[in-house]
């Protein structure tokens, strides 16, 4: 089978000698006790994955080099070891990694059951990390105020696409969403439902943030020069909610904010946070949003590339506006 390994720490962007592909006899991957072979059917391509492979301190460990790649995962059980209470056949997530098949303990994968107008890859979406991110990021850290103006970065991507759509479920007056492209925006007005979407490589993208007025929420995917854009068009008691700073992942000497003394005039917070301290909360909060998934309230959009060596090749689209929609890689068949 084929695993993918950390093969060289990349200075700015990812390289191609960055990863390297292995090949392990399957005969190797033998389930001990309270433990399940699984095979991996999709992995999901995250920004933070640039980060696993820094090696400063963060809220996980890095990855080493010769190490398989760190990634949420997709896949069916093969076979259990003694003592699993998993039965073969069963769909679970996991932290599976670049790899083909995974010897995984029973407490590190999710059972998962795919309720009705839904798939099973939605747990990688807007089920998964990036979803529950929009969820408790619009929830806890924007708590947004009936009327209130919100606007979204990375608006188009799988969170960012997500928190557009909680933000006016919270009872956002007005939803402004932030994205690359004529045909993201024209994708977030059109089915995401946002009041206008605004292109970031636009020449008039300035004097368009400033047409929609002060705001009172930013949801911020980007980080860098656009959250210090931002910074200048906050109304009184605004809140930031610092998502992620996918800007700067790949920087070499990260940005930093020359606005910000707007935040005491405007006595606004900036604050940050990571989804994984929500992990007791994710069945209520999934249960909630597969219900809006199946009755095709809240919108998503897949990107699928075929095939594990396809992994190191899409995984830096994300930071080059590539995708269009969530990036998952399909490793097998369901
Ligand atoms: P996306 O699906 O949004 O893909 C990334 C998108 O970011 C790209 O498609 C691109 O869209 C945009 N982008 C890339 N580079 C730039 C840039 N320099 N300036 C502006 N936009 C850029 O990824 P995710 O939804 O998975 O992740 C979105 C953010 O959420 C990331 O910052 C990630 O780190 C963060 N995150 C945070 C978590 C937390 O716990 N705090 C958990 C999960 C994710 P475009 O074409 O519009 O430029």
């Amino acid at each position: 089978y084929k695993r993918i390994v950390l093969a060289s720490r990349p200075v700015g962007d990812i390289e191609p000698n960055t990863f390297r592909t292995e090949k392990h006899p399957v005969s190797a991957l033998v389930p001990g006790d309270g433990e399940v072979l699984v095979q991996v059917t999709y992995l999901s391509c995250d920004p933070a994955q640039r980060g696993y492979i820094r090696d400063v301190r963060s809220y996980l460990p890095p990855v080493q080099i010769g190490e398989t790649m760190r990634a949420q995962g997709l896949g069916v059980v093969i076979k259990v070891g003694k003592g699993s209470t998993l039965n073969v056949g069963q769909t679970v997530t996991g932290a599976f990694g670049w790899t083909e098949f995974a010897v995984m303990k029973e407490q590190h994968v999710d059972k998962i059951t795919v309720p009705k107008g839904v798939q099973a890859i939605d747990f990688l979406n807007t089920l998964g990390m990036s979803g529950l991110t929009a969820y408790f990021g619009i929830r806890d850290i924007c708590q947004i105020k009936p009327g209130e103006t919100v606007i979204v970065s990375g608006a188009a991507g799988s969170v960012g696409s997500v928190a557009c759509q909680l933000a006016r479920r919270a009872g956002a007056g007005k939803v402004y969403a932030i994205a690359g492209s004529p045909d993201k925006c024209e994708w977030l007005e059109k089915e995401v439902g946002v009041d206008r979407a605004l292109n970031y490589k636009s020449k008039t993208f300035y004097s368009d943030l400033k047409g929609i007025g002060y705001i009172d929420v930013y949801f911020d995917n980007v980080g860098g020069d656009l959250l210090d854009m931002i910074l200048t068009r906050l109304n009184k008691g605004a809140r930031i909610a610092l998502c992620g700073a996918i800007s700067q992942y790949n920087a070499t000497k990260p940005k930093g904010l020359q606005n910000y003394l707007t935040l005491i005039s405007q006595r606004a917070t900036l604050r940050g946070f990571i989804i994984l301290d929500y992990v007791p909360e994710f069945p209520a909060a999934i249960e909630e949003l597969a219900v809006a998934l199946g009755d095709g309230s809240i919108k998503r959009k897949f990107h699928i590339v075929d095939g594990l060596e396809q992994a190191p090749v899409a995984l830096p689209w994300l930071f080059a506006g590539k995708n269009d929609g969530k990036l998952l890689v399909k490793v097998s068949d369901e």
